[in-house]
């Protein structure tokens, strides 16, 4: 039985690809897995009925499963966050990075507009990234007008599923547009004007870019931690759980305990002060959060 990717769901057709094209499938019959939709991004086993169509038989199990967009087995997500227009917010890449282990995605870093900001600005993004890269993650600095660093991309898209997230404005459906040209994705400030806005139905679709699959829509429109638990929230900050190892008390929250290894290695700036204050007031933002039931 053909196996394939759904790259594409519009009014009830899935549109499956693998070595030999794209089949269109409807989905039929009784799912492995009861009651499942298919999604964008699931891994199927299809029956073909002739060379451009069929229906879809099982949904091979998920990595992970994305709310909005509707996309499964997300492997990489690009965070995109301007250089300036809008200020970089450590604060906010830090809600993306926690959202984005949490749900075992690889972050990539990507600072646009590059080409907007002062030298004393790039100095202290620099600053930044030095951090970020000490605590294992990739940073990519580019430029969308100028296209200085884009190649960057192509090796992190490589074999896989990717979405881009962040703000409105940082510059994501310019970056796509680079580096896919063809397919002139509406920028920020034109999509405004046709009144393309929230209240229209989104599709997601995957786009081929290079040797890898992109999801056309931004990922992580929400940025709560609604299922996210205190004693998970370290283990979604890398450096934080690497430290933790050497505290004295299982279950450390590195709040007020005593010989906590992470207080110390904030103190002897092996972890940026910055990335433990984040980490304490999101940690404050779920002991405060109401019982969802
Ligand atoms: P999105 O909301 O994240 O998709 O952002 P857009 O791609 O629509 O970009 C928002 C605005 O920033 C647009 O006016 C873009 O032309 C501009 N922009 C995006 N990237 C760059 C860049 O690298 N350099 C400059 N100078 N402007 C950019
Ligand atoms: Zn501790």
């Amino acid at each position: 039985m053909p196996e394939g990717k759904i790259i594409k769901a519009l009014s009830g057709f899935y549109y499956v690809v693998n070595e030999d094209g794209v089949t269109q499938c409807r989905g039929r019959g009784v799912f492995r897995i009861n009651n499942i939709t298919p999604l964008v991004g699931d891994n199927v086993v299809f029956q073909a009925e002739n060379d451009k169509e069929g229906y879809i038989l099982e949904v091979k199990e998920r990595k992970n499963e994305l709310v909005r967009p509707p996309i499964a087995n997300v492997d990489r997500a690009f965070l995109v966050f301007s250089a300036v227009e809008p200020t970089f917010s450590p604060a906010l890449l830090d809600r993306f990075l926690v959202l984005v282990e949490y749900n075992h995605i690889e972050p990539i870093i990507c600072i646009t507009k590059t080409d907007l900001a002062s030298e004393a600005e790039l100095e202290m993004l620099e600053d930044y990234a030095t951090g970020y890269r000490a605590a294992g993650y990739e940073v990519l600095f580019v430029s969308s007008e100028t296209e200085a660093g884009v190649e960057q991309l192509y090796p992190h898209l490589e074999q896989k599923i990717s979405v881009f997230a962040g703000q409105s404005g940082v510059g994501k459906s310019s970056l796509l547009n680079v580096l896919r040209p063809d397919l002139d994705l509406k920028t920020n400030d034109i999509s405004a004007h046709l009144g393309r806005g929230r209240h229209t139905t989104r599709h997601v679709e995957l786009i081929e870019i290079g040797d890898g699959l992109v999801a056309d829509t931004p990922g992580f429109s929400s940025l709560e931690f609604q299922e996210i638990e205190a004693e998970e929230l370290g283990s979604c900050f890398p450096e934080i759980m690497k430290a933790s190892e050497r505290c004295k008390f299982r279950g450390c929250l590195h709040v007020k305990e005593p010989k906590c290894a992470v207080k110390a290695a904030v103190e002897e700036e092996v972890i940026p002060r910055y990335r433990y204050e984040n980490y304490l007031n999101f940690l404050q933002e779920i002991k405060d959060r109401k019982p969802r039931y």
